[in-house]
């Protein structure tokens, strides 16, 4: 058999309503714009740990199609973690990433194919009519993430969020060989690619199922990319110091003054003092607080565990 030259990675979690309808249409699509063997495809899925009949029937597709496999991991490790885990195996040229839940109409890859042919590492999708398919819950946050991954990346990408992306196989290994924990995929894709671009994507509502993120998920995604991805919170950190320390400085030299014109004014001078102690109490809280957050992710990448443990891979022989 040829190699592949479009690996499609699906990352899966209680998506039973979805999988066979999306299978059916990303067939459809795979088998009309890559029909010649030499320009073949794969689809990998990722069972990540699910609690429904989403892995039997991944399990029955790629018993039916020798070119589906399904990696399973043993538990939930999250959407980055699973497509790491068939990232591990993809054979193609071409790595196309894609949610299961429809959002990402599978009838785009071939758009995203053609960019990577022209000569691109990595091509994004770009979600277009989002406000009205998303609660404002979900995409205020989304937002969020964009403009401070923006700044932190220095790479300025309309739509980090979207997953529907393609990226040329150099790229995948390069990831592939960050042991690092957590990691945001499109970022890090980025800090490994020379031309990068975004292609315009239909985008639609989930199409069963709820969104698998809640707003602690969305939090802990933030943080990955703030820590992951720049010291500016550290950097951030020295000059509000400094700043403060400054700041109380004068505010000494000025109370020292006032003392020396009002000698009889104390009280005041106590609640100044009060209001400048909790002050500096919400600012060490601050500090502690960023400390805390890189000092938790050293001890979790020093324990250099496995990102996650894949049980089986189920593939025709
Ligand atoms: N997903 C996963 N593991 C998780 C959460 C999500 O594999 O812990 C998958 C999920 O099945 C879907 C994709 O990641 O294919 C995106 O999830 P979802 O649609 O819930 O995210 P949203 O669209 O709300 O950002
Ligand atoms: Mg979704």
């Amino acid at each position: 058999m040829h190699n592949p030259y479009v690996s499609v990675v699906i990352p899966i979690f209680n998506e039973e309503e979805n999988i066979l309808i999306l299978w059916e249409r990303l067939s459809r699509v795979l088998h009309e714009n890559f029909p010649n063997p030499d320009r073949g495809w794969e689809v990998v899925f990722t069972d990540d740990g699910s609690r429904d009949g989403s892995l039997e029937m991944l399990r029955a597709i790629a018993e039916e199609e020798p070119r589906v496999s399904v990696v399973e991991f043993n538990r939930n490790y999250g959407q980055h973690s699973a497509i790491f885990g068939a990232f591990s195996i993809v054979a193609g040229e071409v790595i196309v990433t894609l949610d299961a839940d429809l959002q990402n109409p599978p009838e785009e890859i071939p758009k995203l194919v053609a960019k990577i042919d022209e000569g691109f590492d990595v091509v994004g999708g770009w979600r277009q009519g989002r406000m009205h398919n998303d609660s404002l819950f979900r995409t205020l946050p989304s937002k969020i993430v964009n403009a401070v991954t923006r700044k932190t990346t220095g790479v300025a990408l309309n739509d980090y969020g979207c997953m529907l992306r393609a990226y040329r196989r150099e790229i995948v290994d390069a990831m592939l060989q960050c042991k690092e924990r957590s990691s945001f995929i499109p970022a890090l894709a980025n800090s490994f690619a020379k031309r990068i671009t975004e292609v315009p994507v239909a985008h639609s509502e989930r199409a069963a199922g709820e969104s698998k993120y809640g707003i602690w998920k969305l939090i802990n995604l933030q943080f990955d990319l703030l820590t992951g991805f720049s010291l500016l919170p550290l950097q951030m950190l020295s000059v509000l110091g400094v700043v403060i320390a400054l700041l109380g400085f004068l505010l000494f030299i000025g109370l020292v003054v006032y003392r020396f014109l009002h000698p009889e004014g104390t009280a005041q001078g106590v609640f100044t003092l009060f209001a400048i102690l909790f002050f500096f109490v919400g600012a060490q809280f601050v500090a502690f607080g960023l400390l805390g957050e890189y000092i938790g992710r050293i001890y979790q990448e020093v324990r250099d565990r496995p990102r996650f443990v894949v049980k089986r891979i189920h593939k025709q022989l």
